[in-house]
């Protein structure tokens, strides 16, 4: 159970933004955005800050208790990005409201958390530009 003052240091610490689509809170006021396990309790994973981050729920659903998934373009198994050990623009960017993969881990983590869905598209092109902080 994470309690509440953890999950408002997690949103505080996201700056109120998705941390792997990068997506508002603000952009989507109907929705709260969740704060997920970035490994799972059923890989081990505990309430740490350290294993916490703040994610749309978009992401959150497709990412479920996922750590890595396929590389579409070499097949391999790859791990997830993870937003507590590693920096969004390396693996990211964004580029006509599309995120795209810089690296295994980038390709691999817009592949399962399909951060390409039309829908979240559609919602990238109707708000400010994403930056890539
Ligand atoms: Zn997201």
């Amino acid at each position: 159970m994470i309690g509440a003052a953890t999950r408002r240091f997690v949103r505080e610490r996201a700056g109120h933004r998705c941390e792997y689509c990068r997506t508002r809170q603000d952009d989507e006021p109907f929705v709260t955005y969740q704060t997920e396990h970035v490994i799972a309790i059923q890989h081990g994973g505990d309430d740490d800050p350290d294993n916490l981050a703040l994610a749309c729920s978009h992401c959150n659903h497709h990412k479920g208790p996922n750590l890595a998934g396929i590389d579409p373009d070499t097949g391999a198994i790859v791990p997830l990005y993870h937003p507590r050990r590693e920096e969004w623009a390396e693996h990211f960017r964004i580029e006509g409201n599309r995120i795209f993969g810089r690296t295994a881990t980038g390709r691999t983590t817009v592949r399962v958390l399909v951060m390409n869905a039309q829908t979240r598209v559609d919602l990238r092109a109707e708000v400010d530009p994403l930056d890539a902080e």
